[in-house]
């Protein structure tokens, strides 16, 4: 979902942004009125995730999956990397790394479907790793590191693309974090990095110039043409957060969301959260009736009832509420008593 606040707004702006006369899909992106957007995106950013100044934040197209390549091409100095495989996700990312290094898995949690978070412990890490790579929160299984996992002196690289936002994270804890926009920022077509300065300029000399981050960031993610529009409603998000109190306030309101909906399940009979208990993600709730015509059922019930899109992801099955930032308590509470409804009439 996107607030619709910032729907509204931008429909508002849609033809005639602030008397320019044209969209801002229209613009010229090296115009002054595109530039003045894309500015105060970035200074919005800075704020709401208390970026550090010798942190670059870069606007990027081609989706995570992208910078799953991005990341060893710049990064990989030695060759060598570690990787966490909590999901699909994560493993992707490996795979990726595999092609241009000895990337390692250092630790999994497919033994039981990446229902748990594994634990890191600074020793499990190669000495002469470049960096150890994490999915913080996995969208498909509804994990997330309970807490940054301590790699000694290494440097972390995040894929946050589905919990950015959803609370407060120590920037300065990670080398580079990385997010597709389209979870909890924006339309889909936006790739934030957030990267600290003393790493960029090591890319390896076979990079594709979009891919060098060292290349974006020294001309302002404007090498080429940004996904403009898709920058612009990511300013409207950014600034509907911060009028709603910022990351403080959104964790609040997260934590609300999925405790009414856990709380529920915890106490069902018929449903069952997937997710171990420890390692449960605020923004995708997975659970499962246990029977795949029953959740079939559900899933068509529900949507009769105007609630979509809580298919699991075709690789689990079951059922998934992914509860981004925008998703309202309301919207929760709808689909909560939903689920009561159902359960008393298929016990
Ligand atoms: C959705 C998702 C991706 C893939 O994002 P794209 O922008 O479609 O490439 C990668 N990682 C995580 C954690 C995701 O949730």
């Amino acid at each position: 979902m996107l607030p619709l606040e910032v729907l509204k707004k931008a429909a508002e702006e849609m033809t005639d942004y602030r008397g320019t006369g044209m969209s801002v899909m229209e613009m010229s992106h090296r115009s002054s009125v595109y530039e003045g957007i894309i500015n105060e995106a970035e200074a919005d950013l800075r704020k709401l995730m208390n970026i550090p100044e010798n942190y670059k934040v870069l606007f990027l197209q081609g989706g995570a999956s992208t910078q799953f390549a991005a990341i060893p091409l710049n990064f990989m100095k030695t060759g060598k990397a570690d990787y966490v495989v909590t999901g699909q996700w994560a493993k992707k990312a490996l795979g990726e790394a595999r092609k241009y290094g000895d990337a390692k898995c250092i630790a999994s949690s497919e033994d039981r479907t990446f229902a748990y978070i594994p634990e890191i412990t600074p020793d499990m890490v190669s000495p002469d790793a470049d960096y150890v790579h994490i999915c913080y929160n996995n969208t498909i299984y509804g994990t997330k590191f309970p807490e940054i996992p301590n790699v000694g002196d290494k440097m972390l690289i995040a894929d946050m693309s589905s919990c950015i936002m959803s609370e407060p994270v120590d920037v300065t804890k990670f080398g580079v974090i990385y997010a597709g926009a389209q979870k909890n920022m924006a339309p889909a077509g936006l790739t934030v990095v957030i990267v600290r300065e003393d790493l960029l300029g090591y890319a390896r000399p076979e990079t594709p110039t979009m891919l060098d981050y060292k290349i974006m960031a020294d001309n302002g993610s404007m090498y080429n043409t940004p996904p403009c529009y898709t920058i612009y409603v990511a300013g409207l998000v950014y600034k509907w957060a911060l009028s709603l109190g910022g990351l403080e306030k959104m964790k609040e309101r997260n934590e609300k969301k999925a405790a009414l909906l856990y709380d529920y399940l915890d106490g069902s009979s018929l449903f069952k959260a997937t997710a171990d208990k420890a390692f449960r993600s605020m923004m995708n709730v997975c659970f499962v009736t246990g029977d795949a015509e029953l959740d079939k059922k559900f899933c068509a019930e529900a949507q009769q009832n105007g609630m979509v899109n809580l298919k699991g992801h075709r690789s689990v099955g079951g059922m998934r509420a992914s509860i981004y930032n925008a998703m309202p308590y309301e919207g929760v509470e709808k689909l909560v008593s939903f689920m009561k409804k159902f359960e008393a009439e298929n016990k």
